[in-house]
């Protein structure tokens, strides 16, 4: 089955203003002839910048999170209704600094999973088990469980706004990469999954990302993995002399 690959950037909390017009800028003129779907993910206070830099070209913009509610007294959160005034398209929810720094539950996740592909956002739904959790045999049932409960509810119609991405925890960030076997054996246990609750047809067509220590050097080796689609970048994701070459891979 063929499915296009989706390469993303998840810039977490780094960059000025300026430093992310000019990382854009260089991304939407390098990527331009680039073959795949490509997506940044900037910081809140970023958007507009980079929203307006990458406004008609093909490289999506996405959040790194957004609330559980619409609007209220929620001090310190963002809205799904602001970040589609900023002509947001995706959101990351789930990732794992929101899991294990934040605290944020599989209940929690669902709800902004299910009013994010609401207001007709893409929804990039983080899974991915930490150390102890594969050292005690246990990779497929969390990521089973963070699949199950985070898809909770949401519809079939709307399932072709999600996206999956599979981060062990302890590959992030860390420079350990998970082999392109390791990586798969879970890719294609998580689209049995994803048959199991929406038919074999929906799981053939959903995009599954790596993520994990990414990199130039190991990109093409995960990317030629059967049921990985795409990688979900974050180090290397800052600077184009690394995030073009795992972009444009080959
Ligand atoms: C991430 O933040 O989603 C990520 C995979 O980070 P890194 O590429 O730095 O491991």
């Amino acid at each position: 089955m063929a499915r296009n690959y989706y390469m993303a950037g998840n810039w977490k909390m780094h960059m000025t203003r300026s430093e992310a017009a000019t990382l854009a800028q260089d991304l939407v003129n390098k990527l331009a002839d680039g073959k795949h779907k490509y997506l940044v993910a900037p910081s809140f206070t970023l958007l507009e910048t980079v929203s307006a830099v990458v406004e008609n070209t093909n490289i999506r913009l996405g959040a790194q999170n957004c609330a559980p509610e619409e609007q209220g007294a929620h001090t310190g959160e963002v809205s799904v209704l602001q970040l589609k005034e900023l002509d947001v398209q995706t959101i990351i929810l789930g990732h794992s600094e929101r899991r294990h720094i934040y605290k944020e539950d599989d209940a929690l996740i669902n709800k902004k999973v299910k009013l994010a592909l609401k207001h007709g956002f893409e929804v990039i739904l983080c899974i991915g088990e930490l150390l102890e959790e594969r050292e005690a045999g246990k990779v497929e049932e969390v990521c089973e469980r963070q699949t199950v409960k985070g898809l909770e509810g949401v519809d079939a119609g709307d399932l072709h706004n999600v996206v999956i991405a599979y981060e062990p925890v302890w590959a992030i960030g860390t420079g350990k990469t998970a082999t392109p076997q390791d990586a798969e054996a879970v890719h294609g246990f998580v689209r049995k999954v994803i048959a199991r609750l929406y038919g074999q047809d929906a799981a053939d067509k959903i995009i599954i990302q790596y993520g994990g220590s990414v990199k130039p050097d190991n990109a093409a080796q995960l990317m030629a993995m059967e049921n990985i689609d795409g990688a979900l970048v974050g180090g290397a994701s800052l600077k184009t002399d690394s995030f073009i070459p795992i972009a444009k891979f080959s």
